[in-house]
């Protein structure tokens, strides 16, 4: 029985941390070996944030030497770069044709990223941040730029690939047929602006080219950075794939823990304590180290040092499994250039039936 295809892709980020591990990563391990998979560096959409233009294609090579060495293997699924494969821009040019603008006002990143640039602009201005909330609303209904000003108060996203993207994101999952994509509950709202970037274009075109995918909810698991805050690069606060040993000791070591216990024996709460996180994760006895903390059965010291045994030695295997690409990441290229192969192979395929609808051949 064929296998039905799934599709995402990642920002190309450098080495990842154990939030994006636990977050999709982990998933995509899993999937290879239930669905034919296309895994791809999202370094087009990359391009929408100016932080991450950057060193793109060290970027995109760490990243997926992390991937590789995480376990996902180039002959069970496809892993390619997004850039590699021209018709990613091709489709989304076909499919910008045909998405009304309106569309992209409602998309509610599009919105939460411009209202939070207001309130940090405006903090403390209560009038203004009004003003550019009601700005934010004509926008949506209007079609259209309202307030020029509000529009040019961040030139890195106030620009067409930020309104866009979720055109470049519907080419990219409707470029293969895909049937499922691995989402959080969350991005619910982005997977059905292509599902209704998909019914739209069968209906313009009176076709079924292409294929309504559905959500494939995952179980993914939020890891907070050792500070207790989301864990992410630009805080700092990361704990790395490639981290084992005495850089991962170092850094269980300056996890979050209850400030209120104090001694060993003091009792203890987890809820909120990083280092109690990471335990729900990687202890099958959780639930014994949470009664523990509470009875102050245990000091936050060994139970550190717990964590830090719970978790090292999957980090070790992983570190033998990237030296191969330790300062080969020419490696890594060979593997992302037999991807593209692949998927454009078959991307080709549909984009010549979408061409066909449209009466371009
Ligand atoms: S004993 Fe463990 S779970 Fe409890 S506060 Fe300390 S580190 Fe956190």
């Amino acid at each position: 029985m064929e296998k039905k295809i799934v599709v995402s892709g990642m920002r190309p980020t450098g080495r990842i941390h154990l939030g994006n591990y636990w977050g999709a990563l982990k998933n995509y391990i899993k999937l290879q070996d239930e669905y034919e998979c296309y895994f791809f560096v999202a370094d087009w959409h990359a391009l929408t944030t100016a932080s991450e233009r950057a060193p793109l294609r060290e970027n995109s090579l760490l990243m997926v030497a992390d991937w590789l060495s995480a376990g996902l293997d180039p002959n069970k699924c496809t892993i390619f770069r997004q850039s590699d494969v021209r018709y990613h821009a091709e489709l989304a040019l076909m499919l910008g044709m045909i998405t009304p603008i309106s569309w992209l006002f409602r998309n509610p990143t599009f919105k939460e990223v411009l209202v939070e640039i207001y309130r940090q602009k405006y903090k403390g201005q209560e009038d203004k941040m009004k003003k550019s909330e009601g700005a934010m609303d004509a926008m949506a209904s209007s079609h259209g730029f309202s307030d020029e000003e509000n529009m040019a108060l961040n030139s890195e996203l106030s620009n067409y690939g930020f309104l866009g993207y979720p055109v470049l994101q519907a080419a990219d999952i409707l470029l293969y047929g895909a049937s499922y994509v691995p989402i959080g509950k969350d991005q619910l709202p982005h997977l059905e602006m292509t599902r209704e970037i998909a019914r739209r274009f069968n209906h313009i075109y009176k076709t079924k080219v292409f294929t309504e995918p559905q959500p494939l909810f995952t179980s993914a698991a939020v890891l907070p950075g050792i500070d207790k805050r989301k864990m992410s690069k630009s805080y700092g606060n990361t704990v790395e794939l490639s981290d084992y040993g005495s850089a991962l000791e170092a850094k269980i070591k300056k996890m979050f823990t209850d400030p209120q216990k104090l001694r060993a024996n003091d009792k203890g709460n987890p809820d909120g304590c990083v280092v109690f996180a990471f335990h729900k994760l990687y202890n099958p006895n959780s639930a014994l180290r949470e009664r523990e903390c509470r009875d102050g059965a245990i000091g936050c010291g060994a139970c550190k040092k717990h964590l830090y045994e719970l978790i090292n030695p999957e980090m070790e295997k992983m570190a033998a499994n990237r030296e191969k690409y330790s300062g080969k990441l020419e490696l890594v290229e060979e593997i992302l250039q037999e991807g593209a192969k692949k998927a454009c192979a078959r991307a080709a395929l549909t984009m010549e039936k979408v061409a066909r609808e449209a009466k371009l051949i």
